[in-house]
Order: structure tokens, then sequence, then C-alpha cells
């Protein structure tokens, strides 16, 4: 049997990052197996579930590069979305007959049952558990209902949501990928509503029937559904369906041990886009979330992730996520892409910072010479800056360098013997500075420092003598002509 695996966001938000990493693992699964991978939309919470969530995880997954076989099209057109695939369609929505049809299935069989209690029904026995200080769970009375008192209700026109018949004892065992064997006794488990009063099946049970229906091979999840499981399996037992084999990835915590969440910082997966991490190292970072190898490689390309993920490397004890190393990988990858990657990646920055009509080959110049420093795509605009236009001078660098006894000669007198160096090149510009700071008897930092401040504002940037020679001979010594009027003490 071929293997199949699918990822099932409910669209009740952005796609967050504890999403993003189920969507990455389910995606690399797929990708490790040559399986077919499934977006499928778990729209059945009709109060909570948006057209825009749906929009923001397709574009979130688009952009994280996670792409999949069968699901809905990216774009969407007034009426939806179009669907790729041969087993939808993959909005939940859309396939209300099919879970009909199996809740009939089950209510004929004598597995599953209608429930006539009401939302204050149910709170009162949530109530009374708590005044007896012991778990919630529904107390069954619509179990054994005759068929004549279910009639009855039914002739006083009372609304009845499905519930499905749990095993009273024994243990459901859920054989998990990650986790290995979990035993759930089943006198603690619940008569789980399969359908609501509204005729729209819960999560758990269109969960299974698609499952079930799109051949889903392996599901790879988050542990919160690891609790679900074993209603899940009983029903997969009920209809004489097998079930996929399951995986429950670990819960990932902020760095003060507490689950991942909004305190800790940007949640969504777009944030981070837009704040200048690449896509690329969201997809290594991600996956260390609660994966690894033997050797704890930190760095991947696609390739090597697809090629070395599996189940056996997944932990069960939680993931921490960590923003100084994802922001130290983000240099990483910043510092080993191409320039015209960085350029295409950092354009929405470089366009918010209206650097005007800039020339490309200086960009990519000024971007080359600049992306050791870069930690953010967002970084890049405030480092090149000063390549296009009148630099922003640093108070303190100010103080500290051009201020500095002696920084006002060597800028003035830098003015004049640049003007004479030819070619303006990074080579013939160190040999000129080197040899300009023998003949005048300086260190070189009593040079090179006022230099920099004063044609770059900063104290830090790259290195100096390509910096000047992309600058180029008219920026260079006019920008030391009018850095003059800083050096002078107050
Ligand atoms: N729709 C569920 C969620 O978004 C996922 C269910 C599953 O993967 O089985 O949490």
């Amino acid at each position: 049997m071929s293997v199949r695996t699918r990822f099932a966001p409910s669209p009740t938000g952005f796609l967050h990052i504890g999403g993003a990493r189920t969507a990455l693992f389910c995606w690399l699964f797929a990708r490790h197996h040559k399986a077919a991978f499934i977006l499928r939309i778990e729209d059945t919470d009709e109060v909570r579930s948006t057209r825009e969530s749906v929009d923001a995880i397709l574009h979130s997954m688009n952009w994280l590069g996670l792409d999949w076989d069968e699901g809905p099209l990216l774009t969407k057109r007034d009426e939806g979305w179009d669907e790729k695939g041969s087993h939808g369609p993959y909005f939940q929505m859309k396939r209300t007959e099919h879970y009909k049809r199996y809740v009939k299935q089950l209510i004929d069989e004598g597995k599953a049952y209608p429930c006539y209690c009401t939302a204050e029904d149910i709170d009162a026995m949530r109530k009374l558990a708590e005044s007896e200080k012991r778990n919630y769970r529904y107390d069954r009375r619509c179990r054994n209902l005759t068929a004549d008192e279910r009639k009855a209700r039914e002739a006083q026109g009372k609304k009845f949501s499905v519930r499905f018949k749990m095993p009273e004892d024994g243990e459901t065992v859920v054989d998990d990928g990650i986790r290995g064997q979990v035993h759930f006794d089943n006198k603690l488990r619940q008569d789980l509503v399969i359908q609501k009063t509204s005729g729209v099946p819960t999560y758990n049970f269109a969960n299974v029937i698609d499952d079930h229906m799109m051949e889903v091979t392996h599901v790879v999840r988050g542990d919160e559904h690891l609790n679900n499981t074993p209603e899940q399996q009983q029903i997969y037992s009920a209809l004489g369906f097998t079930p996929p084999k399951f995986a429950h990835l670990s819960m990932i915590l902020g760095p003060d041990g507490a689950k991942l969440s909004k305190r800790h910082g940007a949640t969504s997966v777009l944030e981070y886009r837009d704040q200048g991490f690449l896509p690329e190292t969201m997809r290594n970072y991600l996956a260390l979330l609660g994966w690894s190898t033997p050797e704890s490689q930190q760095l991947f390309t696609q390739e090597e992730l697809v090629a070395k993920f599996g189940l056996e490397g997944c932990q069960k004890n939680p993931a921490t996520f960590d923003n100084a190393k994802l922001l130290w990988m983000n240099g990483e990858y910043i510092r080993t892409s191409t320039v015209d990657r960085l350029l295409e990646q950092a354009k929405p920055f470089l366009e918010k910072a209206e650097l005007g009509s800039v020339d490309r080959k200086v960009l990519s110049t000024a971007v080359k010479l600049e992306q050791e420093k870069a930690k953010l795509l967002s970084d890049i605009p405030g480092l090149v800056e000063f390549f296009f236009r009148e630099p922003n001078y640093d108070p303190k660098a100010v103080d500290k360098v051009l201020k500095a006894p002696g920084a006002d000669k060597v800028v003035e007198e830098l003015a004049v013997f640049l003007e004479k160096v030819e070619p303006f090149t990074e080579k013939s510009l160190e040999d000129a500075i080197r040899k300009f700071c023998e003949d005048t008897g300086r260190k070189t930092g009593q040079v090179f420092h006022p230099i920099r401040v004063a044609v770059s504002g900063k104290t830090t940037g790259p290195t100096l003598f390509g910096m000047l020679e992309l600058l180029g001979k008219a920026t260079v010594v006019a920008r030391l002509k009018s850095a003059q009027k800083l050096c002078v003490q107050a």
C-alpha cells in the first residue's frame, strides 16, 4: 500500500509555530517516503472557522515551501478555492453527506445513539462533578433509552446530538510511532459526541471518516491530539476501518518552560516572515523542534532534511523554542545565501526603506559587503542605506571617533589625499591608505576609524576598502569634507 499522509488544520486562526511544525513534519515524512501529501481543511467549527484563516494557512505553507499534492489551490476565488486531487473535496464542510451516512450506520448498528441532553443538562452534570471533586464525564443517560423513549423525545421536538458508544471496560492501546504503546482505560473515557445538534460532525468523527476515505496511512500531529486517539481508534474499529499509524509530536515550550504562546512573542508564521526571517531558516529551525539526528546536526539543506527525517529521530519530551537560536540560524542562512536570493527575499524591506532608484549592481555589491552582519532581512536596508543616501551619523560614533583628538586633521588630510588615489579600487585604496598612515606617522586605527565613521556614520560595517570603492571617489571625498564639521569639539 502506498504511503499517504496529511496535514489537517482547523482554520480558526493563523498558522502558528506549533501548526507549522506539524505541517513541516508531515511534509518531511511524506517527501521522505515519496508519499502523497494531502492538505485537508477541518472547518467543522462553524463559529470559529474563517476564510481568512484558510488563506493564511495556505500562504504560510506556501511561504515555508511546503507544497501539497492534494487539497485546495492557493488562490482564492470569490466562491472559494479550487481543489486538486482524487480524494476530495478537501474541505470538511463539503463532505457532510459522508459523515451523515456513517453516523447513520453507527446508529443503525447500535454503536452510536442520539443524545437529547441540552447544554443546560450538560452544564448541570459538570457542576455536579465539580462539587464532588471528580472529573466531568457525560453520564450516558441517553445511551440506553428505549425506542419508545426516543420516539417520545422526538415527538416533543427535542433536538439531539449523536454520541459514540465507547466500550465500558477494557483498555484502548494506541501504538504511537513516537511514544510507543499508550494505554487508555476505557472506563475513564467519554461517549464522544460525533454529530452536533446542528447536524455537523465533530472534529473527532470527521477526522476519522476522512482519514479513512482519503486512504491516509500515517497521521503525524501535535500531542494535544493523543488524548483524542482512543475514541478515534474505537470509531475506526466500530466502522470496520483499519486505522492509520499515529505519531504524536512533542509539545513546544517557551524559554520559561510554559507552553509556547503569544506571551513569548510572535506566534504566527507570517509574523516571522514580516520580521525578516528566511523561509529556509524557519524550515530548518522548526525541524529541530522535537526532532534530531544522532550527531545533533544543526544546519541542513532542504534535501538533507528530507533524506534524514524520520519518526525515530522524534523525541517524546517537549521541545523548547529559543528565539536566540532562531536568530543565529537566520544570520547563518543570510551569510551563506546568494546575493540574488537575498535581494529577492529582502525586496519588501528594501521597498519600505525607500532608497530611491538604486543601481542594482551597486545594491548587490552593498548587500554582499553587508550580508555577514545581517541577522534579519529587515536589517539589510539599514545596513546598506548609507551607500545610497547621506549617512545617519550615530552620535556615539561621532563623539568617540570623530571628536577624538587628531581625528579632524585625519579627515581633512584624507579628503585631499584620496582625491588623488587612482584607480579607486579596494586594493589600491588599501595600499594608498596604509602608506598614508606610514608617511604621516599614524597608527592604522587612528586613520581607519575616522574614515569609516565619516563616510558611513557608524563604527561597524563591511570591509573598509571594499566599502570605499563601492561608494566611489566623489562620494567618499564629499563625505570626508562635510564630516569635518562633525569633528569640531564642543
Ligand atoms: N484539525 C486538527 C487541528 O487543527 C488536526 C487534527 C489531526 O491532525 O488529526 O488541530
